[in-house]
């Protein structure tokens, strides 16, 4: 049967989604592709390479996501491929947002709108990636089910938490420094 709900989830599955037709997922790795299909990204899907899952209700991502919360991954540097489209990403960077003072960089397509990844200059060395963009929509709810639900206490109240995941009221990552390997 042909619907999210309804997948075979032992393996990939790839709605059609957009204007790219050519995503792949296997044991190890995964891509991510814009909504017209320029930009394609390659990410592992278990650790070391994919440090964090998480949803996030701040004021910022309702407005950088044009709904309301965002759902994201942290991959290193190092382990991220841009598999095509590189040179069409555009790039918007602000501080004035962001209680750690940190500024985020936001690296679009610059054909479609799609929001790829974000970096913070608190963390450089790593890159959040966008769930929604993921080719294999079974990775959503397996390997890549969000683990932490951050700024609960700016969350719409006709939403609830997301099902089995930790909760917490304000920034995850900025208030555990001890957590220093996924801090933003
Ligand atoms: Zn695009
Ligand atoms: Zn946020």
């Amino acid at each position: 049967m042909s619907s999210v709900s309804a997948s075979d989830k032992s393996k990939p599955y790839m709605p059609l989604a957009g204007g790219a037709s050519d995503g792949c997922s296997n044991e190890d790795e995964a891509t991510a592709t814009c909504f017209c299909g320029a930009v394609q990204l390659k990410f592992p899907t278990q650790g070391p390479g994919l440090i964090d899952v998480f949803i996030c209700n701040c004021t910022d991502c309702r407005k950088i996501t044009a709904s309301m919360f965002a759902s994201n991954f942290i991959v290193p540097n190092t382990h991220l491929t841009h598999i095509r489209g590189r040179e069409n990403l555009s790039t918007f960077s602000q501080s004035h947002t962001i209680a750690t003072g940190n500024s985020m960089t936001n690296y679009f397509c610059r054909t479609c709108g799609t929001l790829m990844y974000r970096v913070s200059s608190g963390r450089p060395d790593a890159s959040v990636l966008r769930l929604g963009t993921v080719d294999d929509f079974n990775l959503h709810e397996t390997k890549l089910k969000p683990r932490v639900e951050q700024f609960v206490k700016d969350r719409v109240a006709w939403l609830h938490g997301a099902e089995g995941v930790k909760q917490v009221e304000g920034n995850h990552y900025a208030r555990r420094p001890e957590k220093r390997d996924a801090r933003l």
